[in-house]
């Protein structure tokens, strides 16, 4: 546990997945000394007062009050509006973050509403769960997970180390970025990634010859992940795609092309072609596991799905 609090007072603004597993971990740590938090509706917000918030507020304006460091954990669709109310009350030397998935269009809505004196560093933290809302957050979200900061060149650095050293903190690492680059390496690997997921599910969804119980009797661990990856929250999803548009119509464009290059192939019984890609992934794959971002454990370390008797909780 840290000497002292690295900030005194945090407010979170959204109170789901991202926003409670920081309070958690920022609690676990001893690295706040108060946690305020606002989300949109009273339910959200009483059950945040419940488990990780010491005090929620009934706006946003109020969460900010006092706060040297302010998160936007809110879908990245309401950022700038959140940005617009609470910009007036920010206190002169705070830092303003958030957790968007999406970089480049929240700077721009953002950005506009800081006043003068007021650091705003733009995170996003690689680490989450098909799981949304304030009971889904747990401490060790961040730990060994990969923490993305887009500052710019006029960001300052002290606020930068302060705001850096809370998340190495809670477990992350930390690395800096340049937004659009950002969203172009996320539109890589994950948000297509994701969309695919979404196709997956759908096509099967639509597959009226098997019936749902075959799909999900049979689903092995590809289908399976898709589903996982499916159920994330369709208002993030829907923000996330509707604002790195650009990143990610690039990138599908050239899933596109390839797609089309081994449906080519399988038509025309080009048994080379497909080996020779499937080569080059199978090294691509190599790549990762070498650079300890996946382990080696057939199956993806996935531990064997309890008996019925043996549910956990
Ligand atoms: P979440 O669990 O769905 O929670 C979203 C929170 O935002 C809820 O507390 C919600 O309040 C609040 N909210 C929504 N609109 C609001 C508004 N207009 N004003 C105030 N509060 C509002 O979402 P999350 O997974 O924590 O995601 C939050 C952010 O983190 C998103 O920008 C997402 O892109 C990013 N992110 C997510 C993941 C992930 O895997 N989930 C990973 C990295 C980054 P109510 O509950 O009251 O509606």
């Amino acid at each position: 546990m840290p000497a002292a609090p690295i900030y005194n007072r945090v407010a979170l603004i959204g109170l789901g997945l991202i926003a409670s597993s920081m309070a958690h971990a920022m609690r676990a740590h001893g690295l706040a000394g108060e946690i305020v938090g606002y989300a949109k509706t009273p339910e959200t917000r009483a059950t945040a007062l419940d488990l990780f918030c010491d005090r929620v507020t009934d706006t946003a304006a109020d969460a900010v009050r006092g706060a040297d460091l302010v998160v936007l954990a809110v879908p990245v669709g309401a950022m700038g509006a959140i940005a617009a109310e609470i910009g007036p009350h920010l206190m002169a030397g705070a830092t303003v973050t958030d957790v968007g998935s999406v970089k480049a269009a929240v700077v721009a809505a953002v950005a506009p509403h800081m006043p003068a004196g007021v650091h705003l560093i733009p995170g996003h933290p690689l680490a989450g769960t098909e799981y949304s809302g304030p009971r889904a957050g747990f401490a060790s979200l961040f730990e060994n997970r990969w923490w993305l900061l887009t500052p710019d060149v006029s960001s300052d650095a002290a606020a930068v180390a302060r705001l850096s050293s809370l998340l190495a903190g809670m477990g992350a690492k930390i690395d800096t970025m340049d937004a659009q680059r950002h969203d172009l390496v996320l539109a890589v690997v994950s948000h297509t990634p994701h969309l695919i997921a979404y196709t997956m599910v759908g096509v099967a969804d639509h597959l009226e010859q098997v019936s749902n119980s075959e799909v999900i009797q049979y689903s092995a661990s590809g289908f399976r992940d898709f589903t996982r990856i499916a159920a994330s929250d369709p208002t993030m999803w829907r923000d996330v795609f509707l604002t790195n548009k650009d990143a990610v119509l690039d990138i599908l464009g050239r899933f596109t092309e390839e797609l089309f290059a081994l449906q080519r192939a399988i038509r025309m019984g080009d048994g080379p072609m497909l080996h020779d890609y499937f080569t080059h992934t199978r090294a691509i794959r190599r790549s990762i596991i070498e650079a300890g971002q996946d382990t080696a454990a057939p199956d993806f370390g996935r531990a064997p799905i309890p008996a019925p008797d043996q549910g956990t909780t």
